[in-house]
């Protein structure tokens, strides 16, 4: 099946006289015949037990996901903080560390670099565009994972991701990469060498903004029995003596992750939560496609503009990603720009307070066309240091271009910069 029909069918299928549609599985438990079954069961997870780490709606999400991404298997999470965070916790111990591109979205920035500090695990950045030398000079002998996003939140650089997967895996370790911006729609990490997909399903993939939400897909391709990874190879004692890669083979990361930490940790989604989740990916491709044709016309209107010292969006010839997007975002480069006024913070305030139809809000990737001042918002936390590493200029505004009509949304545009 293609992404579309994908979209549509993958993940559920109907029993005779069973329910078109996906059903919601509102219950925090399921039953079964004997204590023996349920004692089976705490050996090894074949059925929905408890719904703090799995449920039948969320399952068919799970499993459409995977299918999309090219993995053998997913897990949802609350959000995408969740799933980054678990990504990281299914490879790192305290003492580890781990290597990350410094032009990640910001929450991921503050998570890997102050609280997994606070667990002892060190996140070692990088600069995505240095070269495979230098990138390789960072790791350590307890460096368990590389960390990237295709297409980075706010900086929109476009991850050259075969360079990383090159790099990680001659280090013998597994390339995650966050996926969000780009969805699986626009590209495929899995079939550039990526081995863990993570999403913040509550942009694109919801695409309405009704509910936060994570997910974490294994490709299925790491060899985790290289050395490096003891915990999938040896007899885990929390779960009477299981050995995840011989149990489960090629899906041993995504259970492990399942049976250890969200078991643990529970940050599962609503079966609720799921269902709307799942609304939004029927009409993925489609909302990605017009997303990418209004963000377009809407950069080439900045780019004309006086009042504007500089646009990006790796869909732009002559965008320092134009080429990297061109290989890994044939199909277009998603409706996030960012756009630098002249006359920096200031007139970046004053021309989003001049927008009448897009909406100033602690969002992205809405269906609604919206704009956000990372500088004092989801960056506050960073050093003007760290804001350089990420990307992002004071006066720089990340505008996330909706599906309304784009001559609308760019008539908007015209009369806020008229104002000023
Ligand atoms: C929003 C976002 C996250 C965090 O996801 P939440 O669902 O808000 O927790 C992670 N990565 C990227 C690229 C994001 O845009």
């Amino acid at each position: 099946m293609r992404d579309e029909t994908k979209c549509l069918h993958s993940g559920y299928t109907p029993e005779n006289g069973g329910p078109r549609v996906m059903p919601i599985v509102q219950s925090t438990t399921y039953v079964f015949d004997s204590t023996e079954h349920i004692g089976d069961l705490f050996n090894l997870p074949t059925a929905h037990m408890y719904s703090r780490f799995s449920n039948p709606t969320v399952e068919c999400v799970e499993k459409k996901i995977a299918d999309l991404e090219g993995g053998v298997g997913a897990m949802c999470t609350s959000s995408g903080q969740a799933a980054s965070l678990l990504s990281i916790l299914n490879l790192c111990n305290s003492g580890d560390s781990f290597i990350s591109t410094s032009t990640i979205y910001g929450g991921t920035v503050n998570l890997f670099a102050v609280t997994l500090k606070r667990f002892g695990i060190e996140c070692i950045f990088v600069d995505a565009d240095a070269d495979e030398a230098e990138i390789e000079a960072a790791f350590k002998p307890n460096t368990r994972a590389v960390f990237g996003e295709t297409l980075a939140n706010p900086a929109l650089a476009v991850l050259d991701i075969e360079k990383f997967a090159r790099i990680a895996h001659k280090h013998q370790v597994p390339l995650i990469i966050d996926n969000t911006f780009a969805t699986p729609i626009l590209c495929k990490p899995i079939q550039y060498g990526a081995d863990i997909v993570v999403h913040s399903t509550s942009k694109y993939m919801d695409g309405h903004a009704l509910q936060i939400g994570g997910v974490i897909v294994d490709s299925g391709n790491f060899d985790w029995s290289n050395g490096k990874f003891p915990e999938f190879t040896e007899p885990d004692e929390s779960y009477h003596g299981v050995v995840y890669t011989r149990e489960f083979g090629n899906m041993a990361y995504i259970i492990k992750a399942r049976m250890q930490l969200m078991r643990d940790l529970g940050c599962y989604p609503a079966a609720n939560s799921a269902f709307l989740l799942n609304l939004g990916l029927e009409t993925l491709p489609i909302r990605m496609k017009r997303y990418c044709e209004n963000a377009l016309l809407v950069a080439k209107f900045f780019q004309a503009c006086d009042q504007i010292e500089s646009v990006r969006y790796s869909a732009l010839e002559g965008d320092p990603y134009h080429e990297l997007a061109q290989k890994y975002l044939p199909d277009g480069s998603c409706g996030v720009i960012s756009i630098v006024m002249k006359g920096g913070r200031d007139a970046a305030v004053r021309f989003m307070d001049g927008l009448k139809l897009a909406s100033n809000e602690v969002h992205v990737a809405d269906i609604r066309t919206c704009v956000l001042h990372p500088a004092s918002a989801t960056h506050r936390q960073l050093t003007d240091e760290q804001l350089v590493a990420a990307g992002v200029n004071p006066g720089l505004i990340r505008f996330s271009v909706g599906l309304e009509n784009v001559e609308d949304i760019i008539e908007d545009i015209r009369q806020s910069l008229e104002q000023m």
